[in-house]
């Protein structure tokens, strides 16, 4: 199995969605036991990160502070109005790859793969390569 893909909706305009469930289910379906999975948004205001996912709150506080560091209201020069979740998602990424051992994905015991998203809401796509 080589590339597939997902779309999801986004409901607000900055939100941490998490998809590891997703992700596993493309692993599952690809019968790869051992390996890497490139997990990819195309899209230029909204990335893919991992980062914790026990606590709700972290979600929360990675939200606000990337809110309050790069402001919408922010100075841009970009017309569109959307410099601030360009910036954003340069500093979540596009891409994670995740480690594959015994068909699962190697993830610490409090991490998620998120699906971060800066201008929405939107209809978006996650790309998966998962290589054996
Ligand atoms: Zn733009």
């Amino acid at each position: 199995m080589g590339l597939s893909r997902f779309s999801l909706r986004t409901t607000t305009r900055c939100e941490l969605i998490d998809i590891t469930g997703e992700v596993r289910k493309n692993l599952s379906v690809s019968g790869i036991r051992e390996g890497l999975c490139c997990v990819y948004s195309p899209h230029t205001t909204a990335g893919i990160t991992i980062n914790e996912n026990a606590d709700p709150d972290v979600k929360r506080d990675i939200l606000s502070w990337l809110g309050k560091s790069v402001p919408a209201s922010g100075n841009f020069t970009h017309a569109e109005g959307n410099s601030d979740a360009h910036i954003k998602t340069l500093m979540t990424g596009s891409s994670v790859m995740v480690p594959v051992h015994q068909g699962d994905l190697v993830l610490g015991t409090w991490q998620g793969i998120y699906f971060s998203e800066f201008d929405g809401p939107r209809d978006r796509k996650v790309f998966i390569q998962i290589i054996g």
